[in-house]
């Protein structure tokens, strides 16, 4: 389908950005990739009367590395995730995660922004932040404020991002020695939005399980962080009977809907299996 009439316009600088979406308020959407924005258009799911296109920010789109945290500037593709070494040395669940999102051409577009701020549930990048306890850095007429991925999330694609608000950088701590991150998701052939899929991080001291985290893509109506699959491996040794009681958790915490990637049962038992394999991944990972 055609798209409803738009304005368009690409600010030069934050300050433009940010004063066109003042102006227009309700009315205007921020285009980063496209590769959401644009099908829903098309759809007439969304039918924003002006566009802001900030791919002209291109400060945004650096990718930073320190000791104590990853910043990655809201408008790095997939493929620049992927194509970052000191990324991927620092957080390899990342790329571990951008290589499973939908194809090349996708990925070369696609930005982790606006995968973040979607809101979308069966987006990839949300549970792997919330599983990671990223920070969104939210930029706004009044400056800077940072929201944990994990209270970003409100429910189907409604976020707290405030009305005029671009997110700007999503910022990681890196895991310390001893830990263990992966992510595993099911999808129906390549290219494919999950039919399940689980983010988790484990990190280990002398044989115990200090810290744990576990979040689902596509197991409910927004991304989900699963509290009681972490309660269940804390202090464990991360044995397989611990395992199984995480990933029970996670299947009974899940709510997902029937569609065309199957009936709702199917899922939410999938999703109990994603996180299952997620955590023996992470525990050889952080054992090695
Ligand atoms: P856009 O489409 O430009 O924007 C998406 C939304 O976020 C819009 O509402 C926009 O206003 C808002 N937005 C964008 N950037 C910002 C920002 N910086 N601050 C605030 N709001 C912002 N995704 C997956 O996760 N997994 C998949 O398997 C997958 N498969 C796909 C398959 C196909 C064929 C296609 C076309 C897309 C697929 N996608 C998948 C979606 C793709 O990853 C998108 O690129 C991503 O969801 C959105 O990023 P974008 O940069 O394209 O954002």
């Amino acid at each position: 389908m055609i798209p409803a009439p738009f304005e368009y316009s690409r600010p030069a600088s934050v300050d433009e950005a940010l004063a066109l979406l003042e102006r227009h308020g309700d009315s205007a959407a921020i285009l980063a990739g496209g590769h959401s924005l644009i099908p829903m258009m098309k759809l007439r799911f969304a039918a924003p009367e002006q566009i802001v296109d900030i791919r002209a920010l291109s400060e945004w789109r650096a990718i930073s590395v320190n000791p104590d945290a990853v910043r990655v500037g809201a408008l790095a593709t997939q493929a620049d995730i992927i194509n970052s070494d000191p990324l991927a040395a620092a957080c390899p669940l990342l790329r571990e995660t951008a290589l499973q999102i939908a194809d090349p051409q996708v990925r070369a577009l696609g930005t982790v922004g606006g995968n973040a701020a979607n809101g979308d549930p069966g987006n990839d990048m949300p549970a792997v932040l919330m599983a990671l306890d990223a920070e969104y850095e939210l930029t706004g007429k009044g400056g800077k404020r940072s929201v944990p991925a994990r209270e970003f999330y409100l429910g189907p694609f409604e976020t707290a991002r405030k009305p005029g608000e671009i997110l700007s950088a999503i910022v990681i701590h890196p895991a310390p020695d001893g830990a263990g991150a992966a992510y595993v998701k099911q999808k129906r052939k390549v290219g494919d939005y999950a039919t399940a899929a689980a983010a988790v991080v484990v990190e280990m001291k002398k044989g115990k399980c200090v810290r744990a985290a576990a979040a689902l893509t596509n197991a409910g109506p927004a991304p989900m962080l699963i509290p009681e699959a972490a309660a269940a491996l804390e202090g464990t040794p991360l044995g397989d009977d611990d395992i199984a009681r995480a990933a029970a958790a996670a299947e009974s915490a899940a709510d997902p809907a029937s569609d065309e990637r199957g009936p709702a049962a199917f899922r939410r038992k999938l999703a109990g299996v994603m996180t299952r394999r997620a955590l023996q991944l992470a525990r050889q990972r952080a054992a090695a």
